[in-house]
């Protein structure tokens, strides 16, 4: 049976970069990848913040997989009105499949790369106090195990870790006539998602990734987005589809560490619970991880201290989106167009609270005012 020091179960962006990180720990560390290449299916909008690109430049020529630059966002009503929002950070849209490879690559110049090789099972320890790891081609042993095996984690499964609520997602790349190719598009209201938002990540060239996140059955609020939408159904040209993408997000962080075992990225629901974007939360708990590593309980303390709060009022945003009724979201696009957003960042919703004296101020609506309120603090 073969001996590694660490076993990275998962070739997406969190096992990537948790090998990257821990190049230089002096560990000898394994990767295993179930298919030939990473990011494929893909179930992403490639939406990072410009913070992210930064950290996956340190790893990657991210110039190979960008497709277009982010100025800021339109927010949606149900009714089709919407207002422009540039807030403090920028963000750049990638090409997925070709990030994951590129991630992967460099991290098989610093572990040994294992492709085509499914982790079927994890035992909890052998004679030696190690984990034993049965693939589809043999058996071997660590030390310790990084579970980046994703949202249906069998890292997490065998090792019985608590697992996070499940959010269904839907995404076409079609032809889409976006307001202004720099600046995404936010689509709420309850006509179109029952948990989160509808979006469009524009992709330059006309193109657009169209997708619904909802608590259930994306592909049916997403179809009532490109039907009903007053402003997307007439913008979007469905017959110019080229890819149907169905994933799921998950939705809450959970204890992401047990013994010498961790979980990170989606398996441990290392998502913004607000937009259930994951790259930029794992690669901090990636970077977390290498810093600490085998200090499992500092690297778990270290990534509450740097995203607790984040977390926390992320999940409290989350709870505004269902609490809001259409004609709460036609009534706060309005007054948006009178509030200033320099301080925004899409990876920090506290960023979001400062607008939010201002917000309160303009409101001539006591129940709204205490709707949000509630929600909030
Ligand atoms: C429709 C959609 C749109 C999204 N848009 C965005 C966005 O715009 N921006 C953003 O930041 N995030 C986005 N996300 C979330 C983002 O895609 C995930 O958070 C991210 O991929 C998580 O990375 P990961 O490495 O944890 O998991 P994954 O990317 O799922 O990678 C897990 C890897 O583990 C492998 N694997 C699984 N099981 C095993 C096993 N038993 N043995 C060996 N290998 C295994 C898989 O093949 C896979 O390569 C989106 C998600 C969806 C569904």
């Amino acid at each position: 049976m073969r001996e590694f020091d660490v076993i990275v179960a998962g070739g997406g962006p969190a096992g990537s970069l948790s090998a990257l990180n821990l190049c230089g720990s002096g560990f000898r560390v394994a990767l295993f990848e179930e298919h030939q290449s990473a990011g494929f299916p893909v179930q992403c909008a490639g939406l990072v913040s410009s913070d992210c690109l930064k950290v996956l430049e340190r790893f990657v020529d991210t110039d190979r997989c960008l497709l277009n630059r982010i100025k800021g966002a339109y927010f949606f009503a149900p009714d089709g009105d919407c207002v422009r929002v540039e807030g403090k950070s920028k963000a750049a849209v990638v090409e997925r499949k070709i990030l994951d490879l590129e991630l992967l690559k460099s991290a098989s110049s610093v572990a040994d790369v294992f492709v085509k090789e499914k982790i079927l099972s994890v035992d909890k320890r052998n004679e030696k106090n190690s984990y034993v790891l049965k693939t589809n081609r043999q058996n071997c042993s660590s030390f310790y195990v990084v579970g980046a095996d994703g949202v249906y984690s069998t890292v997490a499964k065998c090792l019985n870790f608590e697992r996070p609520r499940i959010l269904s997602a839907a995404q076409i790349e079609c032809k889409f006539e976006c307001m202004d190719e720099k600046y995404v598009e936010l689509y709420f209201g309850r006509k179109y998602s029952n948990f989160l938002f509808c979006y469009a990540v524009p992709t330059g060239d006309g193109f657009a990734r169209v997708g619904a996140v909802s608590g259930n059955n994306a592909v049916y609020w997403l179809n009532g987005l490109l039907r009903e939408h007053p402003s997307v159904s007439r913008r979007v040209e469905e017959t110019k589809t080229s890819e149907l993408n169905c994933g799921a997000i998950p939705f809450g962080l959970i204890d992401f560490v047990k013994g010498n075992a961790v979980l990170i990225g989606d398996s441990a629901g290392m998502v913004k619970p607000y937009t259930g974007g994951g790259i930029y939360y794992t690669a901090v708990a990636a970077k977390c991880l290498g810093k600490h590593f085998p200090d499992l309980e500092a690297f778990k303390e270290s990534y509450l201290k740097a995203l607790e709060k984040e977390y926390a009022v992320g999940y409290r945003i989350a709870r505004l989106y269902r609490v809001l009724s259409d004609e709460d979201y036609s009534y706060l696009i309005k007054l948006a167009r009178g509030i200033e957003f320099e301080e925004l960042h899409m990876d920090k919703p506290t960023s979001a609270l400062k607008a939010l004296p201002a917000l309160l101020k303009l409101l001539k609506n006591p129940k709204l005012s205490l709707k949000i309120a509630r929600c909030l603090f």
